[in-house]
């Protein structure tokens, strides 16, 4: 596409949506990547006032709970081991401290870009209990199981995962149940949906009657999929769309999904700001239990608490917006980030201090 023809796409989108609604609607969007390509491309400013976009629990460290950083940090404590983490993770505040506050106490924290990067520190140092923290959705969760099966067929024996994978439809049948949360449809994340397939989001179209569009991460992509949910609401329809054909086929990725359900169950798993959610994480199986951390390494973990002045929760539901935390800018920054969310790149509140500043109406 040419930028003319972008343009005048883009016009026409805007068009068709404020054609199409005639009140007040609130999208989520559910993935982090799509909070902050709205941010950056400025498509809050384009929409018109009466259609209100929100962040939803889409990025896989704000929604790690303390009690599962808490676990880590007790980990690193001990000298045998090694935490293998993504970089993200270093600064996510557990109940009183963070890994980057263990590192500076003299844990071996490393940076790792790819879990096969923990297998390899596995192999270089066999006397180490090497534990690698599995965050992420169903986007990274394949290469975690793939990693898992690798150190058994290799038979390494001092690889670990401390697994808080989790699957992301759970959430936001979560959002649905909740009388709080108002959302007229959904902005579904198109790296998810490209291991997942359509299929399990479709009870958001069939119990609960909302509409929801899978989308990319450009900024036309996401115009696109705003003036598809307008379109649905303009015509009483509640359908899952998918507006990322190109990468997203109907039933997803099978080999990924394959190794998923090969090394994981689907459990019980506690999220920032949602609580124990029935069915969402991911706990690997018993026949993989000699790489699960918990069953195998002690930790001395400290009682977890949240952070009771963190609204890290109803950012997370869509319930408020950064802003209107009582932290946000105060006390709570990217350099030192009291909650989750203002630590990701992805998350809402590091978003919004970024980006939203000055250029946004307030509530918007
Ligand atoms: S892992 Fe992918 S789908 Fe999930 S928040 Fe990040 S970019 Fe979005
Ligand atoms: S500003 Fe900080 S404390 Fe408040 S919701 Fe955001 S991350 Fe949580």
């Amino acid at each position: 596409m040419t930028p003319e023809e972008s343009r005048k796409a883009a016009e026409f989108f805007l068009r068709k949506i404020d054609e199409y609604i005639d009140h007040p609607v609130r999208f989520m969007e559910v993935c982090g990547t799509h909070t902050v390509a709205i941010f950056r491309s400025g498509i809050r400013q384009l929409l018109p006032e009466k259609v209100e976009l929100v962040s939803g629990p889409g990025c896989p460290v704000c929604v790690t709970p303390n009690d599962y950083m808490d676990m880590a940090i007790a980990y690193a404590k001990e000298e045998n081991n090694i935490i293998a983490t993504f970089g993200d993770m270093l600064k996510v505040p557990g109940t009183t401290s963070s890994l980057i506050e263990a590192n500076t106490r003299g844990a071996d924290i490393r940076i790792i870009y790819s879990p096969l990067d923990a297998l390899q520190m596995a192999r270089d140092n066999p006397s180490r209990n090497i534990i690698f923290l599995g965050v992420g959705f169903e986007t990274t969760a394949p290469l975690t199981a793939a990693t898992i099966q690798a150190a058994r067929q290799e038979n390494i024996k001092n690889f670990f995962v401390l697994t808080s994978h989790k699957w992301t439809d759970a959430p936001v049948k979560a959002l649905l149940s909740d009388d709080k949360v108002n959302v007229d449809g959904f902005l579904l994340p198109g790296h998810v949906c490209v291991i997942t397939g359509e299929g399990p989001f479709s009870f958001v179209a069939e119990k609960y009657k909302k509409s929801a569009v899978v989308t990319g991460f450009e900024a036309l992509d996401i115009l696109q999929a705003v003036y598809m949910l307008a379109k649905q609401i303009h015509e009483k329809r509640a359908e899952i769309e998918n507006a990322y054909k190109r990468v997203v086929k109907y039933n997803g990725n099978i080999i990924a999904q394959k190794a998923i359900m090969e090394v994981f169950d689907k459990t019980a798993a506690t999220w920032r700001g949602f609580g124990l959610i029935e069915q969402s994480g991911m706990s690997i199986k018993d026949e993989y239990s000699e790489y699960d951390a918990l069953k195998c390494i002690k930790g001395d973990k400290e009682i977890s608490k949240e952070n009771p002045a963190c609204c890290c929760g109803d950012v997370l539901r869509g319930i408020i917006k950064p802003p209107q935390c009582p932290l946000f800018k105060k006390i709570c920054t990217p350099d030192k980030p009291a909650g989750a969310c203002m630590v990701s790149v992805e998350g809402a509140c590091h978003a919004w201090y970024k980006y939203g500043q000055g250029r946004y109406h307030y509530g918007r």
